[in-house]
């Protein structure tokens, strides 16, 4: 197996694919109806990576050194047939570790053939238990209740949950305790994310971003915490668990603790863009490429040098200046 690294010396070694830009979701610090409302334009079905072509380029990824592919989108629960690229997916032989991140409301409806599938781990969104609350983030009328079922299901399928919480100032940071309280007792482990100024759509500044500090601090009144060392090099989260438990709770500390220097992960977008980086302004066209009929070695002299010259650090040296001025790309397009 080949191991390329880029100009930091950071190898290849995760990818995020985003199965679709459409979501049945319109949480507002991500697809804001006004913005993505009826006449948004979404992608056409054919300008969509077909499987055969999202396998084929996951192959030519995992020689390159990929271990861990995650599914996303949009909800990549929408893609039709998704356990069918699943099931493409376990059968590439050196790829370790298949992921999916969902919002869960189609959880329970998928489970089981996603388990059967070959998938052994969710990653599930949800940003509040309370109700109300709820529903006025996703703005499209699913119930706490719902994703919760989706969870319960996944599990009961035998299918590993996480849950992740993007935390917002004033949106939902009187629900850190309480996620917290039900997820420790469920025995589920819940990671906090930090607001992020990803797109052009969701308004953000410093001053929304809940910080991994004022988290752990609501999160000591309440609980004791003890350090977990990481998995690995390079391992996003910061691991904590409850004391005298096995249960977890972890921080995605994008903003206040950037973790660039040891970024492994590339994405191809739903149009079929190798993007290097959340916050890349451009990405190299995989799709027209493959469509063009090429070999396999057309593909690997295309992402081999793209990953040599990446530079991409945008978290270390996220300003005032950066977060206006650099176009990015919609989360719901690249895949968070
Ligand atoms: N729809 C799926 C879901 O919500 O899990 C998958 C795609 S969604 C873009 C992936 C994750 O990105 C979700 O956990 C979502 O909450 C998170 N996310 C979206 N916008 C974000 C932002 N501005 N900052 C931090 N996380 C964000
Ligand atoms: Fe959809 Fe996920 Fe974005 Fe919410 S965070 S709008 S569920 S893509
Ligand atoms: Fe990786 Fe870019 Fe995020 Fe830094 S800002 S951790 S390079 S995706």
């Amino acid at each position: 197996m080949t191991i390329i690294t880029d100009k930091l010396g950071r190898p290849l070694q995760d990818l995020r694919i985003s199965v679709t830009d459409r979501c049945n979701f319109r949480c507002t610090y991500c697809m804001p109806r006004e913005i993505f409302g009826k006449d948004y334009a979404f992608m056409p079905r054919e300008q969509l990576l077909s499987f055969e072509e999202i396998e084929r380029l996951a192959r030519i990824f995992v020689e390159l050194g990929v271990k861990k592919i995650r599914l996303t989108g949009g909800e990549p629960l929408l893609r039709r047939n998704l356990p069918d690229l699943i099931e493409k997916l376990v059968a590439i032989e050196g790829l370790e570790d298949i992921g999916l991140t969902t919002n869960g409301a189609l959880l329970g409806k998928y489970a089981e053939r996603l388990k059967a599938a070959g998938l052994e781990r969710v990653n599930v969104s949800l940003d509040a238990l309370d109700d109300t609350l709820f529903q006025s983030i996703n703005d499209s009328g699913v119930s706490s209740e719902k994703v919760l079922r989706g969870i319960k299901k996944a599990q009961e399928v035998g299918l590993e949950v996480k849950v992740n919480m993007v935390v917002k100032k004033g949106m939902n940071d009187q629900q850190v305790v309480p996620m917290a309280a039900y997820f420790k007792e469920q025995g589920i482990a819940l990671r906090y994310i930090e607001f992020m100024d990803v797109g052009q759509s969701n308004g953000w500044d410093f001053t929304q971003v809940v910080t991994k500090q004022e988290i752990f601090q609501l999160l000591s009144e309440q609980f004791e915490l003890e350090p977990v060392d990481p998995a690995y090099v390079g391992e996003v989260a910061k691991r904590y668990r409850y004391k005298g438990t096995d249960t977890e709770v972890g921080f995605i500390t994008s903003v206040s603790e950037s973790f660039c220097s040891t970024c492994t992960r590339a994405r191809i977008a739903a149009d079929g863009r190798f993007y290097t980086c959340l916050f890349a302004t451009n990405g190299f066209d995989l799709k027209q490429l493959i469509r063009s009929g090429v070999d396999d070695d057309a593909l690997r002299a295309a992402i081999v040098p793209t990953w040599q010259q990446r530079k991409d650090r945008y978290s270390d040296e996220r300003t005032e200046e950066t977060v206006k001025n650099r176009k990015k790309i919609e989360m719901s397009y690249i895949g968070g």
